[in-house]
């Protein structure tokens, strides 16, 4: 138990002792859930670090890193992550948004889609890629769709708190609700993590669901399942985006190659790492 009263530098000093041992981000942590508490900006932890802690604000803050010292995700206990340089609900019901994947929502701006473009976000989670593009591209019309009935609440809740109600989300099992309507482009980062990964023991993937994470066939089942189903919602010449795993995109080239897509090209992400693969569909 930490002494009552601590300053901003002692209870983070504190608190990153505390973390060291069971996060790799021990003061990044407890940075965040310091500003959770006191619902402040970074830069107060910085500007006032003799200010001192209320009774109140001692007594979440250490319940809070007691929670994470157990594992849990920081952006399950405060209940939000930034991605894309905005904020996002999380939940467990679903991935919590990952920094590999703005190389998908950067690829995707980058392409020469026009202003209306039709834009399908498959398995979107928190809505993150979805609803990223669309801040950026407000004329883009943006589908999103999730096979999980709280994801699609949770997807919707970031839409209006994010005011991009031009958004629709569907409940559907990958196109199985997705009628009537072609694309010009279909971005995914569906679960592609192979249900053997050891990883999957560890960190904070143990608190997320498996169906936002694994697929079967080494994890390239439903990346696989897009990809093919995809040819019949794409326009033509239209574009195919995925995220995958970093070992996986040889296969995934070939996959789509296979499949009639052209212009292949895998894109690293900011850590150097195989993350996406493009095809077009002429
Ligand atoms: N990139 C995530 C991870 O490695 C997995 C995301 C996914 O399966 N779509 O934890």
């Amino acid at each position: 138990m930490a002494q009552s009263s601590q300053t901003i530098a002692q209870a983070l000093q504190w608190a990153s002792e505390q973390l060291h041992s069971t996060s790799e981000s021990a003061k990044v942590d407890a940075e965040a859930l310091l500003l959770h508490c006191i619902n402040k900006n970074r830069s107060f932890l910085y500007t006032w670090p003799d200010k001192t802690l209320s009774s109140a604000q001692q007594a979440d803050f250490e319940a809070m890193v007691a929670t994470r010292q157990a594992g849990r995700p920081v952006a399950h206990i405060i209940g939000e992550r930034e991605f894309w340089s905005l904020p996002f609900l999380v939940n467990d019901t679903t991935l919590i948004p990952r920094p590999d994947t703005e190389i998908l929502v950067e690829s995707a701006l980058n392409l020469p889609l026009a202003d209306d473009a039709n834009v399908l976000d498959l398995g979107t989670g928190t809505g993150a890629i979805a609803l990223s593009l669309a801040y950026e591209r407000p004329s883009w019309q943006v589908t999103a769709i999730d096979k999980v009935p709280e994801a699609v609440a949770l997807a919707k809740a970031n839409r209006d708190n994010l005011k991009l109600g031009q958004v629709e989300i569907l409940q559907s099992d990958w196109f199985s609700e997705v009628t009537d309507k072609r694309f010009d482009l279909i971005v995914s980062n569906p679960p592609y993590i192979d249900e053997a990964d050891n990883h999957l023991s560890q960190g904070d993937v143990r608190f997320e669901p498996h169906s936002a994470l694994t697929a079967k066939d080494q994890g390239y089942a439903d990346l696989f399942h897009i990809a093919q189903t995809a040819k019949s919602y794409l326009t033509s010449g239209g574009y195919l985006l995925l995220e995958h795993g970093y070992q996986q995109a040889i296969k995934v080239r070939e996959k789509l190659i296979e499949l009639g897509y052209q212009d292949v090209a895998t894109i690293r992400d900011f850590g150097s790492n195989d993350r996406c693969t493009l095809g077009r569909l002429c």
